[in-house]
């Protein structure tokens, strides 16, 4: 612990003879262009492989860089990164040699991750013929990692603050990467808006607004029945 704090204090210093107000300027807020969703893995860190410092990009990450539609964390994340910041470009981003990949495909328990790893056994069932079509185990994992990567930026357009994004004034860019351990590159998988617009007839969805417009017509609706069966009897 004695390092990173000896480190914390040369970094400050290293900063501040760059800039005086560097401190003091990062201070007054954050406009990050983009929202990084990425896997823990600590060989993995966003703002080193990406060249981004500080105030430039919103991070998230989990095992495996899942979007989990029941994951309030990572839902209030990007609802506040898309809805407050305005961020303009989200990045889910894999890497080749994940473990929660691997351990997802390796048909073994380990405990309370097996919920969270479920959600990457989907991703090998909705591609079962061309996974198990690949006979060379490391290709088929580097496969599922770019298949992993893919349904994650799908899922975000399943979510409503996407889709709302889309059609109000911050139509958000979504990118599928992934980042290759052994040579530090980062790979567009480029998720083209095609690919998004494939389910729009099962997953796209209409504004709250218009829902309070139906509830509205049916309690309407409701009443002038209760009146009516009031009157008659
Ligand atoms: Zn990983």
């Amino acid at each position: 612990m004695k390092e990173i704090l000896e480190n914390n204090r040369i970094w400050v210093e290293r900063m501040l003879a760059q800039d005086p107000q560097y401190f003091e300027k990062l201070a007054l807020g954050q406009k990050p262009q983009y929202l990084f969703i990425g896997c823990s893995d600590s060989r993995v860190p966003a703002s080193a492989i990406t060249g981004t410092g500080p105030g430039e990009m919103f991070v998230h990450r989990n095992i495996a860089n899942m979007v989990v539609h029941t994951d309030m964390n990572l839902l209030s994340v990007l609802q506040y990164a898309v809805e407050v910041l305005k961020v303009q470009d989200i990045i889910v981003c894999g890497h080749y040699g994940c473990g929660g990949v691997a351990a997802a495909a390796a048909g073994k328990q380990y405990g309370l991750i097996d919920n969270w790893l479920t959600n990457i056994r989907d991703v090998i069932r909705l591609h079962e013929k061309e996974f198990l079509g690949i006979e060379d185990e490391d290709q088929r994992l580097r496969r599922l990692v770019e298949m992993n990567v893919i349904e994650q930026v799908r899922n975000l357009g399943k979510t409503n603050i996407i889709q709302n994004a889309m059609r109000g004034g911050n139509p958000v860019r979504l990118h599928g990467l992934v980042y290759d351990i052994r040579e530090g590159l980062l790979k567009d998988l480029k998720v083209d808006d095609a690919l998004m617009s494939d389910f729009e007839h099962i997953y796209g969805t209409e504004a709250m607004e218009h829902a309070e417009e139906v509830l509205e017509d049916q309690v309407e609706a409701t009443d002038d029945l209760g009146a009516k069966n009031k009157a008659s009897n």
